[in-house]
């Protein structure tokens, strides 16, 4: 039982240097709250960074938050993306599909390319998690706004 331990062990020492940093925490309130700018979003959308994509792992996270009948634009990212749906009632709609409603613990997942949107309800608030991927330095490649009436078709 103990030759396993001592593999892991050298395993960790021969770890190249990138990866043999320190651990760190990243205490809440460091990073300030940022609006949703109005050329990306429709109504008020607030954005908590939570991680930045670094550290080998190429995708950053961030909590939005979007009042009631809030949406981002249409868009699609370059390396995909997930959102986790922590709090309130959501709406996601890809582009030529219906738009579907989303709840807390639902996870989306959105493919490379792939033109949609999301955002709340229009009564209620929604809070998600968005992990999305970087490639060449992007995360995402802005579109049109949805108007109202795609908005509403659902
Ligand atoms: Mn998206």
């Amino acid at each position: 039982m103990n030759t396993p331990i001592l593999m892991l062990a050298l395993g960790a020492t021969a770890l190249p240097a990138a990866h043999a940093g320190q651990q760190t925490i990243a205490r809440a309130g460091e990073q300030a709250s940022q609006s949703g700018p109005e050329a990306y979003f429709t109504g008020r959308v607030r954005i908590d960074p939570v991680w930045p994509a670094e550290g080998g792992i190429p995708a950053s996270g961030g909590l939005v938050t979007f009042e009631p009948g809030a949406r981002s634009a249409w868009h699609t990212h370059p390396a995909g993306q997930r959102l986790v749906v922590s709090s309130g009632v959501g709406l996601v709609q890809e582009w030529g599909k219906p738009v579907q409603v989303i709840r807390p613990g639902d996870v989306v997942w959105c493919p490379p390319g792939v033109k949609h949107w999301h955002g709340a309800a229009l009564g209620i608030a929604m809070t998600h998690l968005a992990v999305t991927g970087t490639m060449d330095g992007r995360n995402v490649a802005w579109m049109e706004k949805v108007d109202d009436a795609q908005y509403n078709a659902h």
